[in-house]
């Protein structure tokens, strides 16, 4: 589902994925795709923020709500990738206006092959009282569920797999990505910043995912496999 009020962007980008073989609907408006997606669910929402009716980061919020489907933000601002990728909205990714349309397919068929992957199977990893279950996808401290997005999981799993390695940024992009990410590597510094915020006991100053200067990230603390 195409959601874009501008029609010319909204004709490129239906062209370009009916050209690369995906079925396309499309609408103008906030309310009308929120309308839509209850009586046709779809596999993936491609969505532009400036929006008549109701707006993109509110789409986002309400369609996030109540499913999982991938949604990649259509963005001409480059400040509201915070926004985009941060808690309340948590959408799976962002292309920033103008944009090649087939960048955008690429885009769009690693989020769909993301979204269907199967999980990982794996032993659960352990490092003081925080334990990643890869195969329930959870992440606890203590007693209490610490909840993550997919690219937070991801990028977790990812450093506490290979304690004290250090990780590039472009590193942890590929594994998220599965080797076809191209785009901005800043976006690992705001999915690492969420994280602290939800696993360090002092995200200002964060023991376990430990930021390397120049090179990327390293996870700082010892891991026991459970
Ligand atoms: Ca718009």
């Amino acid at each position: 589902m195409v959601v874009e009020d501008e029609q010319a962007i909204r004709t490129v980008v239906e062209y370009a994925l009916e050209d690369a073989g995906f079925e396309v609907v499309s609408v103008a408006r906030g309310d009308d795709a929120l309308r839509m997606i209850q009586d046709q669910p779809v596999d993936l929402v491609i969505l532009d923020l400036m929006l008549p009716g109701v707006d993109g980061l509110e789409v986002c919020k309400r369609i996030r709500a109540e499913r999982g489907t991938p949604i990649i933000i259509l963005s001409a601002r480059g400040e509201e990738l915070d926004k985009v990728l941060g808690l309340e909205l948590g959408a799976d990714d962002y292309v920033t206006k103008p944009f090649s349309p087939r960048e955008l397919v690429s885009r769009v068929r690693a989020n769909l092959r993301r979204a269907r992957s199967e999980p990982d199977r794996g032993q659960s990893l352990r490092a003081g009282d925080l334990e990643i279950d890869p195969v329930a996808r959870t992440v606890t401290r203590g007693e209490e569920e610490v909840h993550l997005t997919f690219s937070e999981f991801e990028i977790l799993h990812k450093l506490a797999s290979s304690p004290r390695r250090v990780f590039t940024r472009e590193e942890l992009m590929n594994h998220l990505w599965e080797g076809s990410f191209f785009g901005d590597l800043r976006s690992v510094d705001v999915h690492v910043r969420h994280l602290r915020q939800k696993v360090e006991d002092d995200a200002s100053n964060p023991t376990l995912i430990r930021t390397v200067r120049g090179v990327g990230y390293a996870f700082g603390a010892d891991v026991a496999r459970v």
